[in-house]
């Protein structure tokens, strides 16, 4: 078959589906759409296919009799495919969902799945939608250097570490703020912000990451002390969030350096949120426990982050003292299309509000996932759709924003 001739702004969807008649169907369908459509029923084809035709979306039967879909998903990874990948079969819910979870995790950046057989409203609603990120992000523009450790000790000391500030807001009204969360950026005066996927790991190893915490809360609290100056009483309920690691959580007396520092703002305990995935909270058993009850006691905000992807048990989170929970943005990216995603987010919302703890769901990047959250009961929310990690001197400008369309 002649491909449709390639033009670079054009939509390009490339099928892999052993069925000709099925890709014949989807070719007919897509290209009332204005896509150029190329069906392939075998890998090779398909792969040669990938390199010549360079498509921006591409549907995958899962299984086929020479190679299957996994299989192909694992070779698109290795060749950092940056098409949007629809996954389609026959098998039913759970494999299409445990295909596409694969293939995030890869890096891919995934539409979603269709359950053959598929309409072509199914099929225009995944083509027409903005692709989910893959959940870990992908680098900064360009490759990055090796980092060695003295290079990430030379920049936590040289105050190269700077913070960008995602807002949190109330669920049912998507606009009121109720806090911050602090994430880490490494700002390099030759290869610029440099993501913290790409030293926090280091800095744990490295034993770096008690200094780099430093610096994180001192910067997070000299904001927000710097907000409630600007904004009077209604930042009075915010509160800032930043990330603990496992590390952090070995000094008995850090309650106490705690409260030091939020006395230096100006602030109060309730005013910071300490941000801890389930690992990390889980590691020492007693140790956590002792050190987050002193938190909570003291009367800080603590939070268990990434809820749902870590070595969880419920008897650890009943047992530890949180406040608030964190779903992890996989399964909220996942909301739209997985039905076993929205089980999980409805059963950790109950599960939360059972413990008096407050849900906020993260990672929400669209209309769709807002509003099942809301549906399901989620108090919080935080994610593109609502805004991008940005600098301190941004928010200003971003609240009155909000104020001004309210
Ligand atoms: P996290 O604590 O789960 O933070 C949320 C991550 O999700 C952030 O990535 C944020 O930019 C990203 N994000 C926010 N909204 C969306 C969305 O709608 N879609 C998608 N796909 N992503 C969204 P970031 O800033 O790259 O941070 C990655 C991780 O690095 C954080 O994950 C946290 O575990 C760690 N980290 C960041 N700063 C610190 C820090 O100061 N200390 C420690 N220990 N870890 C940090
Ligand atoms: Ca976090
Ligand atoms: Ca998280």
């Amino acid at each position: 078959m002649m491909p449709s001739q390639q033009s670079e702004n054009a939509s390009r969807l490339l099928v892999l589906d052993d069925d000709p008649d099925i890709g014949q169907t989807v070719r007919n369908m897509t290209e009332n759409l204005g896509y150029q459509c190329r069906v392939t029923i075998r890998p090779n084809d398909f792969f040669d296919a990938l390199d010549d035709w360079r498509p921006t979306h591409i549907l995958l039967d899962l299984v086929m009799p020479e190679m299957d879909g996994m299989e192909v998903i694992r070779h698109l990874a290795d060749r950092h495919c940056d098409a949007t990948l629809i996954i389609s079969s026959g098998l039913g819910n759970r494999v299409v969902d445990a295909a596409s979870r694969a293939a995030s995790q890869h890096q891919l950046t995934m539409a979603g799945v269709l359950n053959k057989p598929f309409s072509i409203r199914d099929l225009r609603r995944l083509l027409g939608q903005r692709p989910t990120a893959s959940p870990l992000p992908r680098t900064a523009a360009g490759p990055l250097p090796d980092i060695t450790p003295a290079m990430l000790a030379d920049a936590i000391h040289n105050n190269q570490i700077g913070l960008a500030y995602q807002p949190k807001v109330r669920c049912a009204d998507a606009t009121t703020t109720v806090g911050f969360e602090a994430l880490a950026r490494w700002q390099h005066p030759q290869w610029g912000s440099i993501p913290p996927d790409r030293f926090i790991l280091l800095a744990e190893r490295e034993g770096l990451i008690e200094a780099l915490t430093r610096k994180v809360l001192l910067q997070a609290c000299a904001t927000l002390a710097r907000l409630r100056q600007a904004r009077g009483p209604a930042a009075d309920h915010w509160s800032m969030a930043v990330n603990l690691s496992a590390r952090c959580l070995t000094q008995f007396d850090m309650a106490d350096k705690l409260v030091t520092l939020c006395q230096l703002h100006g602030l109060e305990p309730r005013h910071l949120t300490l941000e801890l995935t389930e690992t990390a909270a889980m590691e020492d058993g007693v140790l956590a426990l002792d050190l987050l009850t002193r938190l909570r006691m003291k009367g800080f905000q603590l939070a268990i982050d990434d809820f749902g992807v870590g070595y969880s048990s419920m008897v650890q989170l009943a047992r530890l003292p949180f406040s608030e929970l964190k779903l992890d943005k996989t399964f909220v990216a996942a909301a739209g299309h997985s039905r076993e995603a929205r089980t999980i987010i409805r059963s950790a919302v109950d599960l939360g509000h059972q413990l008096d703890l407050k849900v906020i769901g993260e990672g929400v990047e669209n209309h769709e996932a807002l509003a099942f959250l809301h549906e399901a009961g989620c108090d919080f929310v935080q994610g593109y759709y609502i805004a991008r990690p940005m600098p301190r001197e941004a928010i200003g400008g971003w609240l009155e924003d909000r104020e001004g369309r309210c």
